[in-house]
C-alpha cells in the first residue's frame, strides 16, 4: 500500500510531463521550419525563459521561494522570467499556461563549458505619477509623459526603448503605442506594455527595438485619445571613455576559474607586481567545502530514517555505517549502541519476538542517545511506519570535488595602487556572491590584471593607481563555487546548511545554503522588506539572522576597516544590469529603502552612462535605458542585499552590475538570455567588457576625488 502510494506520485508526474512536453501549447502555430522542442527531462534542472500566463502566475512564483535567474520582463503583454527548475516543475508550470521560450542553459551545459574553456586555454525610475481615483471618465482622455526615449546602434542594428506613463493607472486595459520616424523619414509603430510592480502601476514600456536608422522623432498615443508631445529621442548611453592607448594590455583571461585558481591567480599577481599589490586575508573563515554525512536507513520510498552526522563528513564521518538489527528475542527493549564506526540501532520487539518500533522510535531514540554524533530525523512521508531491519549504510557527504581542500576557507582580497595607506580614494569591487555566476571573477580578476600590468608601460593607468586605492575580491562565496563547478552548477548560496528536522532529507541537498545577498542588515528580510526568505531550502533564503554568514561579513569588514572606499561595484550574472540603492522596499504599498538626493542621483546616473560607454567600448554590447536605475525599479526588490548595506550604513555608492546582456538575434528578432556558465568565448566576452566598466568606474571615482575641497 505504501509502494502504491509512491509508484502513483511519480506515475501522474512522468504522464503530465510527456503530455506537456510533447504537444505545441495553446495558441502557438505550429512553426513551418520546427524549432528544437524545448524539453527537460523531470530530474534534469536547467534554466528556462518561461512566458507566463499572468501576474498571478508570477506572483505565487515568487511567494514559494522559485529561483527567478533574472527580473520578469513584459513581452507582447504577456510576463517574461528566467527560472531554474527541473523538468517536472517546468511541466507544472506549462499545465498551469505557461510557455517555454527559451533553454538558457542547460545543468550539463556549466561543466561542459568550464572543461571546454579550459582545453582551450591549454591549446592557446518610475516617477509614480497617479491621478486621483475618479478622475478619468468616458469622456476625459488620458495624458501621456514620456519618461524615456533613447536609442542606441550596436552591431550595425539601431534599437529604440521608450517608458511611457499613463495619468490612467488604474484602468488595465489602457493600450498605449509608440510612433517613430527617422531621419531618413522612415516611420513605424510599436505597442507598450503595461508594468506593474507589487501590485502598483509603473508604466508602459516595450523591449528594445529595432529601427532602421537613427530615430528622430517619437510619439506616444493612447487607446483613450491621449497623445504625447513629440519628443525627439536621446542617443544612450552618449558618453565615451578615453581611447585605448596603444599598447594597452588586456585580455589576461583564457578558461573559466575555480576558487582554487582565483587563490593561485592572487598569489601570482602578489608576486609578480609586489610594489603595487597587498593581498588582505578576510577575517571570517568560511565553512569550506564541507557538509554533514547523511544516509537513509530503510527505503525511502516504503520507511526511512535520514540519519545525518554532526560534524562534517571530512571530520571522520563519512564511511560511518548505520544498520538496524532484529535481536532475535522476544520482548526486547529498542537500543542505541555505536562501536567501531558502526551506530546499531537494535529494535525492540514483542512477545512474540517480532520487531514493533516505528520509525519515529528509532529517530528519537538515536538522538536521544547520541545526541554528540548523529542527528535523526523521519523521512517526510515514513511517520509512524513500522522500522525494517535495514543496513548497513554508509554516511556520506556527497561531496564529488576531489581537488578542493575541505578545511576552513580564507576569502582573499587585491589590494591595488601606489599609496595603500588610506590617504586614496577606495573602490570596492567584489563578485560571485553567488556561486553559479562563473564569469563575475572573470571580470574582477581581468580588471585587477589589466591595472597591474598597464600600471608599467601605460602613464594614464599609471596615475589612477597613483590615484585611487583599489580593493578587489574576487570571490566572496568559494564554497558555494567549489560546489557548483563539482557538484551542482547551479548553486546560488554557500554551503552552510541551516535546516532542521525534514529539510535536512539529502533529497534536499541542492536547496540547501544561504543567499549571501540577502543576508546584509539593510531593508533585510528581517526588517519586513520583499525578496527574501525564511524557508532554508528557497534560492533567495536570507540566513538565521542578519550577517549570520561568514561571507557577507567578510565584505563589510573589508568596507568597515578602509573608510576611504567611496565606490564599490558588487558584480553579479546575468541579464545585463546597472543598478544602485535602493535595492528593496516593503511589501505594503512598495516603499522603498530611501531615495538618494537629487544630488545623488545625478550622480549615480552621469556615472553610470560613463560606465555603460566603456563596457559598449569593448564589443558593442549597450546595456538599456530600462535597466540600468535602482534596483527596486529596474530588477526586483532584494531585501537585504549588500550594495544597500554599503550604501545607507557607510556611505559608499554602491553599484550592481549584472553581466552577460542578452544578445539580439536578427534572425528571430527576439533578445536571447546567455545564462550563468555560457561557452566560454561569451563569458570571456563578458569579462573582457565589463572589467573595461571598472576601469570607467575607477576614472569616476578620480574625478570624484579631484572634485572634493581640500581639507
Ligand atoms: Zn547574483
Amino acid at each position: 500500500m505504501i509502494v502504491r502510494r509512491r509508484w502513483t506520485a511519480a506515475a501522474s508526474t512522468v504522464i503530465l510531463f510527456s503530455a506537456v512536453l510533447s504537444h505545441p501549447a495553446p495558441g502557438t502555430a505550429a512553426p513551418a521550419d520546427p524549432a528544437p522542442p524545448i524539453t527537460v527531462s523531470a530530474t534534469e534542472t536547467a534554466v528556462v525563459r518561461v512566458q507566463l500566463r499572468d501576474q498571478a502566475q508570477l506572483d505565487r512564483l515568487v511567494a514559494t521561494g522559485a529561483d527567478l535567474a533574472n527580473r520578469p520582463r513584459t513581452r507582447d503583454g504577456r510576463i517574461l522570467a528566467d527560472l531554474v527548475l527541473s523538468g517536472t516543475q517546468l511541466a507544472d508550470l506549462t499545465a498551469q499556461g505557461a510557455t517555454a521560450i527559451q533553454i538558457v542553459q542547460r545543468a550539463g551545459d556549466g561543466s561542459r563549458n568550464y572543461a571546454e574553456s579550459v582545453r582551450a586555454a591549454q591549446a592557446r525610475t518610475a516617477t509614480g505619477l497617479r491621478a486621483p481615483a475618479g478622475q478619468r471618465t468616458a469622456t476625459n482622455t488620458d495624458t501621456l509623459h514620456v519618461q524615456q526615449a533613447y536609442w542606441w546602434t550596436t552591431t550595425g542594428q539601431t534599437f529604440l526603448q521608450a517608458q511611457v506613463a499613463t495619468t490612467a493607472t488604474d484602468d488595465p486595459d489602457v493600450e498605449i503605442t509608440v510612433n517613430w520616424r527617422t531621419a531618413d523619414g522612415a516611420t513605424g509603430s510599436f505597442p507598450l506594455y503595461r508594468f506593474e510592480d507589487s501590485g502598483e502601476y509603473q508604466y508602459h514600456y516595450a523591449l528594445p527595438q529595432p529601427v532602421p536608422g537613427r530615430p528622430v522623432q517619437l510619439t506616444a498615443t493612447s487607446s483613450l485619445g491621449g497623445v504625447s508631445r513629440a519628443i525627439t529621442p536621446t542617443l544612450w548611453p552618449n558618453a565615451t571613455p578615453p581611447p585605448v592607448p596603444v599598447g594597452y594590455q588586456k585580455d589576461f583571461i583564457d578558461a573559466y576559474l575555480t576558487p582554487v585558481d582565483i587563490q593561485s591567480r592572487i598569489k601570482r599577481l602578489a608576486r609578480q607586481y609586489r610594489d603595487l599589490v597587498d593581498v588582505i586575508d578576510l577575517p571570517n573563515k568560511t565553512q569550506g567545502y564541507r557538509r554533514t554525512a547523511a544516509a537513509y536507513l530503510g527505503d525511502p520510498a516504503v520507511a526511512a530514517v535520514v540519519v545525518d552526522s554532526v560534524r562534517f563528513g571530512d571530520q571522520g564521518m563519512n564511511g560511518v555505517q548505520v544498520r538496524t538489527v532484529d535481536p532475535g528475542r522476544p520482548n526486547r527493549p529498542l537500543t542505541v549502541g555505536y562501536r567501531d564506526r558502526v551506530l546499531t540501532v537494535s529494535l525492540a520487539t514483542d512477545t512474540g519476538g517480532k520487531t514493533v518500533s516505528t520509525t519515529d522510535e528509532v529517530a528519537a531514540a538515536i538522538n536521544a542517545r547520541q545526541p554528540d554524533r548523529f542527528r535523526a530525523t523521519v523521512e517526510d512521508g515514513s511517520t509512524g511506519l513500522p522500522m525494517p531491519v535495514a543496513g548497513p549504510v554508509r554516511l556520506d557527504d556527497g561531496l564529488q570535488g576531489t581537488e578542493v581542500p575541505a578545511r576552513p576557507w580564507t576569502v582573499q582580497a587585491l589590494r591595488l595602487g601606489v599609496h595603500r595607506d588610506g590617504s586614496r580614494v577606495g573602490v570596492l569591487a567584489y563578485s560571485q556572491e553567488h556561486a553559479r555566476e562563473w564569469a563575475t571573477p572573470l571580470v574582477t580578476l581581468e580588471f585587477a590584471e589589466r591595472m597591474l600590468a598597464n600600471a608599467r608601460t601605460d602613464p594614464a593607468t599609471r596615475e589612477l593607481l597613483e590615484q585611487v586605492d583599489i580593493f578587489v575580491i574576487p570571490t566572496v562565496n568559494p564554497d558555494g563555487a567549489n560546489y557548483s563547478f563539482n557538484d551542482f552548477n547551479f548553486q546560488r548560496k554557500n554551503l552552510v546548511n541551516h535546516c532542521t528536522g525534514p529539510a535536512r532529507d539529502p533529497k534536499n541537498r541542492t536547496s540547501w545554503g544561504v543567499d549571501i545577498n540577502r543576508n546584509y542588515t539593510v531593508g533585510s528580510y528581517f526588517d519586513g522588506y520583499v525578496g527574501a526568505s525564511a524557508n532554508c531550502l528557497s534560492g533567495n533564503y536570507a540566513g538565521t539572522a542578519e550577517l549570520s554568514e561568514a561571507e557577507s561579513r567578510n565584505v563589510i569588514a573589508l568596507a568597515q576597516d578602509h573608510p576611504n572606499i567611496k565606490f564599490a561595484m558588487n558584480v553579479h550574472s546575468y541579464g545585463g544590469y546597472f543598478m544602485w540603492p535602493p535595492g528593496a522596499y516593503r511589501a505594503d504599498g512598495r516603499v522603498t529603502l530611501p531615495r538618494p538626493s537629487i544630488d545623488e542621483s545625478t550622480l549615480f546616473l552621469d556615472s553610470a552612462r560613463r560606465i555603460v560607454g566603456a563596457i559598449a567600448q569593448e564589443r558593442g554590447t549597450v546595456t538599456w535605458p530600462s535597466q540600468t536605475g535602482p534596483v527596486a525599479d529596474v530588477l526586483y526588490s532584494a531585501a537585504g542585499n549588500s550594495a544597500d548595506q554599503l550604501y545607507y550604513e557607510l556611505g559608499i555608492f554602491a553599484w550592481d552590475f549584472e553581466v552577460g546582456n542578452d544578445r539580439w538575434n536578427p534572425a528571430t528578432g527576439q533578445w536571447e538570455g546567455v545564462g550563468f556558465q555560457p561557452p566560454f568565448d561569451e563569458a570571456h566576452g563578458e569579462s573582457q567588457e565589463y572589467a573595461g566598466g571598472l576601469v570607467e568606474l575607477v576614472r569616476v571615482a578620480r574625478d570624484y576625488a579631484v572634485a572634493q575641497p581640500a581639507g
